[in-house]
């Protein structure tokens, strides 16, 4: 019987995280582990069970005397805003954290009055970085200026994704329509989204992100991620869509289940696109692992689940195991904010997918080689491949 397998030598690759600023590191931290859209509790981020286990793990890695959180918290504060840059190059050295895929577009001034200059974020970590640029503040701007005409509208679209891939020399594109119309995403025609932005932007301007969106907003953004989805296919990049959970109450979790993004998919001009499910859809895990067995050009990662949802690490990796060709599944742990969220999502999260390994292992489903091949697949090489690093 194995108990346990050593995956501390895979350089990790986390293919979904954000960008952040130490010197916004304000507040309790703890108010961070959360995803509500609504002002956080500390009553409630500190009373959950990842909440216990990563400030338990935190107070070993600080070499703190102390088992109180309040004292863990208090010391993690003094070291980190000490000499930010050395506790984030201890922090991510001590997981092997070797890479970061980063969507830009969170932090963004469009949404909360600042981004991250990444030449200045590159000199604090210990990593690579690659940047994804996300399109809903592309998005936002035209929804905010409306151009005149929506030839307009589209060519500023055009040439903004096209920036990104030959200026900004991303290496994929992210969308978070999930959290503004679902992702029973539609290809309309020119004729449909030119008649939908006519009728949207004659409506009075009002502020759009607190009513509920309606079917002309819904045209026009399916027909810009459907832009950028050939936008992808045409210089073989993927594009990584935001599926399953996310910040309550403004996503909707009926309309982020990635089973809804079947007919898109199955397009022509769009099923040679490569898409990454992040977040593999949870809870929707099954059928995220459902759907990449089945449409070559789908992959997922694991991001969010590895971190916020810790507990559920090795059973969601279990559910995608049940279906998913391991070389479509990616590492990732969507750390934002503190530094903490991606060391505690590579710590946890490394730990849950090793705990599913073990059990197949023990049930005789694969064998150790067969586990670490898997481990390096999922942590490394996956990536290396789909977003062409070096
Ligand atoms: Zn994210």
């Amino acid at each position: 019987m194995a108990d346990q397998l050593d995956l501390s030598t895979i350089p990790v690759i986390d293919s979904h995280c954000h960008p952040f600023d130490p010197a916004r590191d304000e507040g309790d931290f703890r108010l961070h582990f959360s995803l509500s859209m609504w002002e956080p509790l500390l009553e409630l981020t500190t009373n959950t069970v990842f909440s216990f286990k990563a400030i338990r793990e935190l107070g070993k890695f600080l070499g703190c005397t102390s088992k109180d959180f309040d004292d863990i918290s208090k010391e993690r504060d003094r070291q980190y805003r000490d000499d930010p840059k050395e506790y984030i190059q201890k922090l991510f050295r001590s997981v092997n954290l070797e890479t970061l895929i980063l969507d830009t577009g969170f932090p963004h001034e469009e949404f909360l009055g600042y981004s991250v200059d990444l030449d200045y974020f590159s000199k604090l970590v210990p990593c690579k970085i690659y940047p994804i640029c996300r399109i809903e503040p592309i998005i936002y701007k035209i929804f905010k200026k409306f151009p005149k005409t929506f030839d307009e509208a589209r060519d500023f679209f055009d040439n903004e994704i096209e920036k990104a891939v030959k200026v900004d020399k991303v290496i994929a594109f992210k969308s978070i329509i999930a959290y503004a119309t679902g992702l029973e995403i539609k290809k309309w025609s020119d004729k449909e989204a030119r008649d939908a932005y006519n009728r949207f932007i004659r409506k009075p301007l009002q502020d759009y992100t607190k009513i509920p969106p309606g079917p002309d907003e819904k045209i026009l953004r399916d027909y810009f991620v459907v832009m950028t989805l050939l936008m992808c296919r045409e210089h073989d990049i993927p594009m990584q869509f935001h599926t399953g959970m996310g910040g309550a109450p403004t996503l909707d979790l009926r309309k982020a289940n990635p089973i809804l993004m079947q007919d898109i998919l199955a397009v022509d001009e769009i099923k040679e696109t490569k898409v990454v499910l992040t977040h593999a859809g949870f809870p929707y895990c099954e059928e995220t692992a459902m759907m990449t067995s089945c449409y070559p050009n789908l992959y997922c990662d694991v991001s969010a689940i590895s971190n916020f949802m810790g507990t559920s690490m090795k059973s969601a990796m279990l559910k995608i195991f049940e279906f998913a060709p391991v070389n479509r599944v990616l590492f990732g742990t969507d750390g934002v904010i503190m530094p903490e969220s991606y060391w505690i999502g590579v710590l946890q999260g490394v730990k849950g997918l090793e705990q599913a390994l073990v059990e197949l292992i023990n049930e005789d489903w694969i064998t150790e080689n067969d586990a670490m091949k898997i481990a390096k697949l999922i942590l490394n090489e996956n990536a290396v491949k789909l977003y062409k690093l070096e």
